[in-house]
């Protein structure tokens, strides 16, 4: 299959919409990162993407609106908190877990009686929801267990002979995947993966935010994961992956006693004066790195470093979704100075 490159003219995003109410895959640009997008009430069509990014049936794919009151089409019961959220945060980087009905197919949803509804802000992706008219499931645009794309360059890395066509829509803006919730109660929420809607900024809606404890660490043997992403090795270049939490000269202290060759360090802008191994800077504060992070895994990888010993970033804001990533990128490897 030719995997066409369109661009973000009006023409193009009709022709990317006009493609998916036909059944085809797409690699679409959105805020947090690029998507494979399908119909996500084509059974075929949302099968052609699981198979094209390698991903296991029991991990659901997030089901994108064009807007918010569009959700009670695909639910049985959208809680008044959900309608709350979505007037402060949709659109953008919020994915809400809502039980489903039967317009969401199983395959959609890996299985599960719930689906994961977002409504993005990107212009472009907006354009092609409201364009091709479907409900459009969107996975990031990688091959699973790879770090996730942030531009379209990427995407056609990845899916070159796998989709019709990848739309080129400039980089993304947070580079990491939207936050996903669930409700606990009445007032009370469950972050089960972190992104650019902090718990921070969820508070000045819930009572109460719960940080789902899988998400700083491993699932034990046989504990259920809330979310099925949770399984899962993710985010991971070939090079190795570990994570250095601490002080600067602590973290300098063990390059220099493991440094070698394919050895590289990711560490904060400003840490590279007197720095002297190898290594790229991720960003200053957290939300650079979280715009940085996917695109540098990926760059450490084609110059082909074998060991990568990176800076743990803070773990709150949008920190914590940062963490989050490198977390399972470094299979939790974890060095604590
Ligand atoms: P990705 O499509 O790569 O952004 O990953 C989407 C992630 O969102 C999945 O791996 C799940 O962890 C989570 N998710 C999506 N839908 C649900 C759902 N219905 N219930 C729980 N978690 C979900
Ligand atoms: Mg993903």
């Amino acid at each position: 299959m030719e995997t066409i490159l369109l661009s973000d003219s009006a023409e193009d995003v009709s022709a990317a919409a006009e493609l998916i109410k036909n059944g085809e895959v797409v690699g679409i640009p959105t805020e947090t990162v690029y998507g494979l997008g399908a119909d996500a009430c084509n059974e075929a069509a949302v099968r052609a993407v699981f198979a094209a990014k390698g991903r296991p049936a029991d991990n659901p794919l997030i089901v994108h609106l064009a807007d918010f009151s569009q959700a009670a089409h695909y639910t049985l019961f959208i809680p008044p908190l959900a309608y709350k959220l979505a007037e402060r945060f949709c659109p953008g980087p919020l994915t809400m877990v809502l039980p489903k009905n039967e317009k969401i197919p199983m395959v959609t949803s890996g299985g599960l009686d719930t689906v994961g509804i977002r409504v993005p802000s990107h212009p472009v992706m907006h354009g092609i929801i409201e364009r091709s008219g479907c409900p459009i499931a969107a996975p990031s645009a990688n091959i699973s267990g790879l770090p996730s794309p942030t531009c379209a360059e990427h995407v056609m890395k990845d899916m070159n002979g796998r989709i019709s066509a990848v739309l080129d829509g400039g980089d993304s803006k947070f580079g990491v995947e939207s936050t996903v919730i669930s409700f606990d109660s009445d007032d009370t929420v469950r972050i089960l993966r972190p992104g650019a809607v902090t718990r921070e900024m969820l508070l000045g809606v819930c009572r109460e935010v719960v940080i789902d404890p899988a998400i700083l660490r491993e699932l034990k043997e046989g504990e259920k994961a809330v979310s099925p992403g949770m399984k899962y090795k993710h985010y991971s270049p070939k090079a190795d992956i570990i994570m250095v939490e601490g002080e600067l000269e602590g973290f300098k202290e063990i390059i220099s006693r493991n440094n070698g060759e394919g050895v590289y360090s990711l560490i904060f802008d400003g840490d590279e004066k007197d720095f002297p191994y190898r290594h790229f800077t991720y960003g200053a504060d957290s939300s650079e790195q979280a715009h940085w992070l996917f695109q540098r895994l990926r760059e450490l990888d084609e110059i082909g470093a074998k060991k990568v010993y990176v800076r743990a970033p803070l773990k709150d804001g949008v920190g914590l979704a940062v963490y989050n990533r490198l977390i399972r990128a470094a299979g939790f490897e974890v060095i604590r100075i």
